[in-house]
């Protein structure tokens, strides 16, 4: 079972929060290299680029969301204590090729619900937006990242500003597989965010950064990727428990 996703989330939530796995990066490095330079990808970070900041540690994801803030944190500490060299980067919704088919998450699910011609689930009123990232693009901003000078710890954002609804993002995978799936609405998980965009301007500033894949290019490579695993038996159900 993937560790990414909902659900690892509800199921293992002490093994999804990344500070015990941060720890030990951090302390094996420091001790043995002093001059070491380390990334942190921080999967879908619930704050600090929004105009508001909405953080709630008690609800049924915060061991994913505060796991990160607290490996950020102690990265920082690390970095300050022990000289430790560390790059930060914060990245949002990105998709392609080798995503997980049962992670749960909203590409992965709608683009196997249409090449199988299931219903599309769509949670809540399908009007929350995100900003989806082509895999290549994320990349290519983690080596600039990583060949950044030593002073840019970050954090950066990396993510394509560019935002898309649920129902568009479904409407433009249908149009793409010519499936003929409906939608069908399940209730909004608890604490959805309603809008997710990185302020990518420090990304665009120092790492002369910017997503150059366009969704339509980025769902079709996505959208054949998933037809082989498809076509080879190599995918079960997707998981769709949005009420948690
Ligand atoms: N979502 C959906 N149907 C699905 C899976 C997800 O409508 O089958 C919604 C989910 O509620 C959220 C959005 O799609 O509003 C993005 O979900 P994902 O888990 O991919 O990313 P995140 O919420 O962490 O940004």
């Amino acid at each position: 079972m993937s560790r990414h996703g909902f659900t690892a989330m509800y199921e293992y939530p002490l093994y999804v929060s990344s500070c015990p796995g941060a720890h030990v990066i951090y302390d094996t490095i420091s001790r043995q290299f002093c001059h070491v330079v380390i990334a942190v990808f921080l999967p879908r970070l619930n704050s600090c680029v929004y105009k508001k900041l909405i953080i709630n540690p008690i609800c049924t994801r915060a061991c994913y969301d505060e796991g990160k803030r607290c490996a950020e944190t102690l990265f920082f500490d690390y970095h300050r204590q022990h000289n430790l060299d560390i790059k930060v980067v914060r990245i949002f919704n990105t998709y392609g090729p080798r995503m997980h088919p049962n992670d749960g998450r909203v590409v992965s699910n709608f683009i196997v619900q249409a090449l199988r011609g299931e219903d599309i689930t769509i949670y809540g009123d399908g009007q929350q937006s995100r900003s989806f990232c082509y895999v290549d693009d994320m990349i290519d901003g983690f080596v600039r990242m990583m060949n950044s000078e030593r002073g840019l710890t970050g954090p950066v954002n990396m993510g394509n500003p560019v935002e898309f609804t649920m129902l568009e993002l479904a409407e433009n995978i249908l149009r793409i597989v010519a499936g003929k799936s409906k939608l069908t609405f399940k209730p909004l998980p608890a604490d959805d965010p309603r809008q997710r965009q990185p302020d990518i301007s420090q990304a665009r500033s120092k790492l002369n950064w910017e997503p150059k894949v366009s969704l339509e290019d980025g769902l079709k490579e996505t959208i054949l990727y998933f037809k082989r695993l498809l076509k080879n038996g190599d995918v079960r159900s997707v998981n769709t428990r949005s009420v948690l």
